[in-house]
């Protein structure tokens, strides 16, 4: 390439050297990031300890998935367009960069492996990524200015608007590209005013334009343009690196590790302290989280991480029917806490507890586990754990909100949270049609399945229908069932996820020997929580079965046929239950067993699979009294009538009681129907005579 401007290497500023300049600009840079960074890591070393370094292959497949193909970012289009735009440009340009850094002070520098046709193509691309990454930085900041969506908005509680720094950072992101091109297209211009043959410039790219419009200017002119765009573009670029920790845009550095370092489990809860067995609880000083430092170190790097992208609170439930809980903000403000008391300047800050100074009882409390935010984040951050370390910590000190009293003592003492007599957890049975056998299973009286039924089917009067409907159904299909009556205590699930550990662990003890003890082979159940307890909180116990997958295999066998549905006026909608869906990924099993029955007409909710909304009854919810402006179930009933559905479909009792509620509750009784999968089965269920 033939210089016939002076290179930043070779120019002179104020009669300095320039290359001082272009040494000096990294060294500083480099110094200052590598300072920053290593002031960042204090909190994650002083927080607890979280072994995230296993099954590597499927971590790096994650990374590739989520962090590289940015496979989450479409979910919402244009945004997430904008940024894998952003985000690839970036990826080419990170090259030029650090090559352009060099050639300041070692001319004609070209990185390894990019002076041959390579480094054609190269070029080629690095042009237009620039141009698309300015074009994606003007439309995202007239959305930010002009069209403010509504999930970027805070609310004035939580304080000041983002706006300015999202705007400011994209002004440096074009500012960069804006150079960069300039330095480029100033050299080509000078080339073409000697008569040279110039270097090719793609095509109406930000480079080619700035070739034509400096086409007729002198030398005199491009070179102070050629060597102070070099310039501008070095010290914006050490700007960036370092200003990067200092908020949002974290993220571009923190999060690969983030994605790398995933929840690789759905559905399970961390332990109390890693490292401390369930037979050690007892002997633990502390459990959850009372002060910032009992994070774990990924929690931590979740905070670093998260983009202030609004998605998770955007699909919060809890957020959107007006409780004290947005998962975004529960974020912001223990990263703010964290820049606060850790600060990159000045002395670490006394540790302090973070309910009151960060976090208010009611966002803890408020939460339904549900698992919306943690399948919306874009960088797979991660709140229910950190909501139940949060819980455990306020349940070690008493902390217990009021409606839960009750239930929580009634566990204790009954083994359900109704505070039901062991004695009545058959009371349901009576009322079966004539012929249709419940056998109590126990050491001396074994079968192939257990039902297990878990508190609110066994005790609620409604839900006890599905504990009917199911029976019947065993028995029409010849199954050989028991349960384990009154040696069956709750199975725990919300109990654990509420925060109360060591009730768990004695619920959990209790169940698991009636299991062992009735030798049964396998476990089926109606309630997604005692599904997900049972497989992902338990061991040693038989794997535990969903009843719509005991449906569909009875189906596929031939076992199980339909009456169709001759009421053309019926619309079928099916609701996701959370413990079914998001956290055990049983979308289609329920829907195959529903498109099983001839004649029926299925529509889906918008929010529907990995984005249902949730009912409000996880986490113990079916007890909380929550400050809110309606009912989860009330805006679920409105999604389904939205739909055009009139019979909403659901399979889980939590669910059942929650939107036939929610339908009472906004006038809607009459007009719309809720029944378990179990109950449509069995109306449908052709029994040949
Ligand atoms: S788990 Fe559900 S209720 Fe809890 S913060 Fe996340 S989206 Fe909200
Ligand atoms: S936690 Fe995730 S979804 Fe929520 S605002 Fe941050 S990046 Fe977005």
């Amino acid at each position: 390439m033939e210089h016939v401007l002076i290179s930043p290497a070779n120019a002179t500023i104020l009669g300095i050297p320039a290359w001082i300049l272009a040494v000096l600009i990294p060294v500083v840079g480099i110094g200052a990031f590598a300072y920053i960074i290593a002031r960042r890591l204090i909190p994650l070393a002083k927080a607890e300890s979280d072994p995230r370094f296993d099954r590597i292959p499927l971590r790096i497949k994650n990374v590739l998935k989520f962090w590289l193909a940015q496979y989450k970012q479409p979910r919402y289009m244009l945004a997430g367009v904008l940024h894998i735009v952003i985000f690839i440009g970036f990826l080419i340009l990170s090259v030029r960069s650090i090559s352009l850094v060099i050639v300041g002070f070692n001319e004609g520098f070209v990185m390894p492996g990019l002076s041959g046709a390579l480094g054609d193509v190269y070029n080629f691309l690095k042009d237009y990524a620039a141009t698309l990454v300015f074009l994606a930085c003007i439309v995202a900041a007239v959305r930010r200015i002009f069209f403010k969506p509504e999930r970027y908005k805070v609310p004035p509680e939580y304080g000041e608007d983002h706006t300015a720094e999202a705007v400011f950072v994209l002004g440096l992101i074009g500012a960069l590209m804006v150079f960069e091109s300039l330095f480029e297209a100033s050299h080509v211009a000078a080339q073409l005013q000697e008569g040279m043959q110039a270097e090719f410039l793609p095509p109406l790219t930000l480079a080619w334009f700035f070739s034509k419009i400096l086409g007729g200017a002198s030398t005199a002119v491009l070179q102070p343009i050629h060597t102070s765009s070099y310039f501008l573009h070095d010290l914006i670029f050490f700007f960036f690196l370092c200003y990067l920790p200092f908020g949002k845009h974290f993220h571009v550095i923190t999060s690969i590790f983030n994605v790398l370092f995933m929840k690789l489990d759905r559905g399970t809860i961390k332990p109390v302290r890693h490292g401390v067995s369930e037979e050690e609880l007892d002997n633990l000083e502390s459990f959850g989280v009372k002060y910032f430092e009992e994070f774990t170190w990924k929690n931590m790097l979740d905070f670093y991480t998260c983009v202030d992208c609004g998605r998770c609170s955007d699909n919060c439930p809890a957020n959107a029917v007006g409780r004290p809980l947005s998962p975004r903000f529960l974020t912001l403000k223990s990263r703010d806490y964290m820049f606060e008391r850790f600060p990159v300047l000045g002395d670490i800050q006394p540790k302090e507890p973070v309910v009151g100074k960060v976090f208010s009882e009611d966002e803890i409390w408020a939460c339904t586990t549900c698992g919306a935010c943690e399948e919306e984040c874009p960088v797979l951050n991660e709140y229910i754990n950190k909501i139940v370390d949060l819980r455990r910590g306020l349940i070690e000190e008493g902390n217990v909100p009021q409606s839960l009293q009750k239930p929580l003592g009634a566990l204790e003492k009954r083994g359900n949270p109704y505070g039901m007599m062991e004695k009545k957890k058959l009371d349901w049975s009576k009322d079966l049609p004539e012929g249709t056998e419940v056998k109590v299973l126990d050491k001396n009286n074994s079968s192939d399945t257990l039902y297990f039924m878990d508190s609110a089917t066994a005790f609620d009067e409604r839900l006890q229908e599905i504990a009917k409907a199911t029976t019947t159904l065993f028995n029409n299909l010849g199954t050989d069932f028991g349960v384990l009556g009154k040696a069956e205590k709750d199975s725990g699930h919300e109990v654990k996820r509420f925060g109360e550990e060591m009730l768990f662990q004695t619920l959990k003890e209790q169940n698991t020997e009636a299991i062992n003890n009735s030798g049964v082979s396998n476990i089926i159940t109606t309630d997604p929580h005692a599904y997900n307890a049972l497989n992902k909180d338990y061991s040693g116990i038989p794997q535990a079965e969903h009843i719509s997958q005991y449906l569909l295999r009875q189906i596929r066998n031939n076992q199980l046929k339909f009456n169709p549905v001759t009421d053309s006026e019926l619309v079928f909608t099916y609701h996701d239950p959370c413990y079914l869906g998001r956290h055990n990924l049983l979308y289609d099993v329920p829907r195959e067993v529903m498109d099983s029955i001839p004649g029926l007409n299925r529509v889906e909710m918008d929010r529907c699979r990995d984005s249902s909304f949730c009912c409000g009854g996880g986490g113990l919810m079916l007890f909380y009294e929550s400050e809110e402006d309606m009912r989860m179930g009330q805006k679920r009933a409105q999604m389904a009538a939205e739909a055009g559905a009139n019979v909403i479909v659901v399979a889980c009792p939590y669910c059942l009681v929650n939107l036939e509620d929610g339908v009472k509750t906004s006038g809607m009784e009459g007009q719309i129907q809720v029944m378990d999968l179990t109950e449509l089965v069995l109306q449908y269920m052709y029994v040949s005579s």
